[in-house]
């Protein structure tokens, strides 16, 4: 069973919570967000991106 991938209209609107609020690219095979500026790993659960800094990994 492959991953429920995020929408891509929601990948083009999250952001890193981060203060740089940069971009974040979706991984397919890690099922997870990694941010382009901090690398911080964000993972995603039945489709929904969990955006807490206390879940992400670095
Ligand atoms: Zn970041």
């Amino acid at each position: 069973m492959p991953a429920t991938a995020p929408k891509p209209v929601l990948l083009e609107l999250l952001r890193c919570p981060e203060p740089h609020h940069a971009p974040l690219a979706y991984d397919r095979e890690e099922n997870a967000l990694t941010c382009s500026e901090c690398a911080k790993v964000f993972r995603v659960e039945d489709g929904i991106p969990v955006m807490l800094l206390d879940g992400a990994t670095e």
